[in-house]
C-alpha cells in the first residue's frame, strides 16, 4: 500500500483518534530521578489469585527500585475481562500491603496515585489507540479479517506441513490486502483485529542481555501478532510496551514464561521508537515431586497461593526471608554473618539470581520461619499472633488478648540469649504450644515416666506441694526438686544414676518429669521454672492436687 493509502486507512480505522504520539510523550515526561535509579512495576491481572510467583517478582521489583532510590509502582493489567474477578484489584493491593511491599505510585483502593496514570489498562484505551493509529499510518499495522474458523483451518494446514504455528510470512494472508478490499470488508461490517507488521523474516537474529538469563540470541520476531482485539482492547504485548515506555519503567521483572515472546516485545519497542528497558526474567518456582522437579501448580499445590501463608500464619518476615534465599544465592551467607540485620540491609542484585528453576521447599521455609520467629521480641510475637488469631482462631484471640502481659510472658520463655528456643514455625501452631497455660485449653493427663512407680509419683507430687515458693530463684527452685528427689531415693545427677542404676529409683530428670506431666499434661514443655512462675502458685498447687486425686482415684 502506498503511503497515502496508509494515511487513509488510519483515518478509516480510527476516525475519532485525534491525539498523536508526540502529545502522549508530552503528557508522560521522562522521570527526574537520581542517576542509576530504577523504575520497576508489578503488573498483575486482577484474577483474585495471588501466588508465590507474584511475590517472588514483587520482592525483586521492590528491592531494585528502593535500593536505588527509584520508583516501584502498581499497574493493573485488566485487558482480559474473562480473567478479571470482582474484588481482584483489592486483593492485589491488600496482599502487597500485608507483605510490606509498598508501592510508590499506581492503583490504590481509592483510585490512582501518581502522575503516570491511569494505572489500569482498561482506562488507557485512548493511549493505545493513538499509537495504533500511528502504526497504521506508518504501514506497521493492518486490519486482519480472519475469522476463528479461518485461523483454525490455517492451524490445521500448518500442522500438516509441519510449519510453525502463527500468523507470519505466507500465512499472514491479510498483510497486504489492498485498501479497496479493506474498505469493502469494513462496509460489510466484517469484524477485524489489528495486527502488527513484524520485521523479521524467520532467519535474522538479534542479541539482547537479560539481567538474569544473560546474553540472549533470539530470532527477530516474524509473527504479525494482534495489537488490538476486535473490540479495540489491546493485547498484553501491545499494552505493556506502551505502558512501560510511558511510565518510565527501566527494569521489567517478570516470570520466565514471557521469555519466548520477548522477540515480539523487542520488535514492538523498535517499531514504536521506544528505548528497550532492561529485562529481568525470573526463574520458575519448582518443587520436588518424588524424585523429579516440576513447576508449582495451582491445582496440585496449595502452597502456591499466598492465602495459604496467611491462613497457616507464616509471618511475613519468614516468607520474605525464605524467598530471599531463593532469589539471591549469596543471601544465606550474608544472613549467617548478619543474624540480626534487617532484611533490607542486604544488597540485592540480579547477578546472584538463579537462572534455572528455583526449588521451593516448605520444610526449608518452616526452618527459616522458626529461626525468624526465634529472633522476634516477645511483644512482636504477641502482636502477630493476636492479629492472626483474630481472623483465624477467635478462641485463641480471646484468651491472648484477655491478659496481654500474661501472653507476652509466655512468649518470652526461652527468648533472647545465645540459643533462643525454636519451637514455633507458624502461628497456627501457637495454640498447641501454649494450651496448658490456659485452663480452658489445658488437658490433664499425659504419661508419667514408665519406670517411676505410682507410689513414687505420689510421693514426689505430695512432697513438692509445700516446697514451691514463687520467690525462689532458678537455683533455689532446682535445689528443692533435687533434694526432694534425693530424699526419695533418686540420684541428684543423671551421671550418678547411669554409673550405678541399681542404687537409685531414677534421677532428678524423672522427678522434674513427674512435675511437668502433672502441671502441663505433657512430657514436653518449655522451661518448668518459667512455666510455674507464669502459671502462678495457686494454679501450680491446684494442678498438682488434681493430679494426685486423679492418680488416687484410678
Ligand atoms: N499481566 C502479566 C501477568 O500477570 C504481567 C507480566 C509482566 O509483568 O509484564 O503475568
Amino acid at each position: 500500500m502506498s503511503e497515502q493509502d496508509n494515511l487513509a486507512l488510519a483515518e478509516l480505522l480510527f476516525p475519532n483518534v485525534t491525539t498523536t504520539p508526540e502529545e502522549m510523550e508530552a503528557l508522560y515526561p521522562v522521570r527526574e530521578l537520581p542517576e542509576g535509579a530504577k523504575v520497576t512495576r508489578m503488573a498483575p491481572s486482577p484474577t483474585g489469585f495471588m501466588h508465590l510467583g507474584n511475590l517472588f517478582g514483587a520482592i525483586t521489583d521492590e528491592r531494585l527500585a528502593h535500593q536505588s532510590g527509584g520508583v516501584f509502582y502498581l499497574r493493573i493489567e485488566d485487558t482480559d475481562q474473562k480473567r478479571a474477578v470482582e474484588g481482584g484489584v483489592e486483593t492485589i493491593i491488600r496482599v502487597f500491603q500485608e507483605f510490606g511491599l509498598p508501592f510508590d505510585e499506581g492503583a490504590t483502593i481509592d483510585g490512582d496515585n501518581g502522575k503516570y496514570g491511569p494505572y489500569r489498562q482498561r482506562q488507557r484505551a485512548h493511549i493505545y489507540h493513538t499509537y495504533a493509529k500511528d502504526l497504521v499510518r506508518r504501514g506497521l499495522a493492518y486490519p486482519c479479517f480472519c475469522t476463528e474458523d479461518d485461523l483454525a483451518e490455517m492451524r490445521k494446514q500448518q500442522e500438516a506441513e509441519k510449519a510453525n504455528f502463527g500468523y507470519y510470512g505466507k500465512w499472514a494472508v491479510h498483510r497486504d490486502m489492498p485498501l479497496d478490499q479493506i474498505k469493502e470488508n469494513l462496509a460489510a461490517g466484517k469484524e477485524y483485529v489489528l495486527r502488527f507488521r513484524a520485521s523479521g523474516d524467520g532467519i535474522q537474529r538479534f542479541k539482547l542481555k537479560d539481567l538474569v538469563k544473560g546474553d540472549l540470541d533470539m530470532p527477530v520476531n516474524d509473527q504479525d501478532v494482534v495489537l488490538l482485539k476486535s473490540d479495540g482492547i489491546p493485547t498484553y504485548h501491545f499494552a505493556h510496551v506502551i505502558d512501560d515506555h510511558l511510565m518510565g519503567t527501566t527494569h521489567v521483572v517478570r516470570g520466565e514464561e514471557w521469555l519466548a515472546t520477548l522477540p515480539i516485545h523487542v520488535d514492538l519497542f523498535r517499531a514504536l521508537g521506544f528505548k528497550i528497558p532492561k529485562y529481568v526474567h525470573t526463574a520458575q518456582l519448582m518443587k520436588m515431586d518424588g524424585s523429579s522437579k516440576r513447576k508449582l501448580s495451582k491445582r496440585k499445590d496449595p502452597e502456591l497461593a499466598l492465602d495459604f501463608y496467611r491462613a497457616e500464619g507464616y509471618p511475613v518476615a519468614s516468607v520474605k526471608e525464605y524467598l530471599m534465599t531463593l532469589l539471591n544465592s549469596n543471601f544465606e551467607e550474608w544472613r549467617l554473618a548478619n543474624p540480626t540485620a534487617e532484611l533490607d540491609q542486604f544488597k540485592f542484585t540480579t547477578n546472584k539470581m538463579s537462572t534455572s528453576g528455583a526449588l521451593f521447599d516448605l520444610d526449608k521455609l518452616r526452618d527459616v520461619s522458626k529461626n525468624t520467629i526465634a529472633m522476634l521480641p516477645a511483644e512482636k510475637v504477641y502482636e502477630e499472633v493476636a492479629g492472626w488469631s483474630k481472623e483465624f482462631d477467635p478462641q485463641l484471640h480471646e484468651l491472648l488478648t484477655r491478659d496481654q502481659a500474661y501472653a507476652t510472658a509466655i512468649f518470652q520463655i526461652g527468648r533472647g540469649g545465645k540459643k533462643p528456643r525454636k519451637d514455633i514455625a507458624v502461628w497456627s501452631e501457637v495454640k498447641s504450644y501454649l494450651d496448658f497455660f490456659y485452663d480452658e485449653l489445658f488437658v490433664p493427663g499425659g504419661d508419667y515416666p514408665e519406670h517411676t512407680s505410682r507410689e513414687d509419683i505420689l510421693a514426689i507430687l505430695e512432697g513438692y506441694l509445700p516446697l514451691y515458693d514463687e520467690g525462689d530463684d532458678q537455683n533455689a527452685w532446682f535445689d528443692k526438686i533435687t533434694n526432694l528427689g534425693v530424699s526419695l531415693g533418686f540420684a541428684a545427677k543423671t551421671k550418678e544414676y547411669k554409673q550405678n542404676p541399681d542404687a537409685y529409683k531414677g534421677h532428678v530428670g524423672d522427678v522434674s518429669m513427674v512435675l511437668r506431666v502433672a502441671i502441663t499434661g505433657r512430657t514436653n514443655s518449655p522451661d518448668m521454672y518459667d512455666v510455674m512462675r507464669i502459671l502462678g502458685k495457686d494454679r501450680v498447687v491446684e494442678r498438682i492436687e488434681n493430679a494426685i486425686n486423679r492418680i488416687k482415684s484410678k
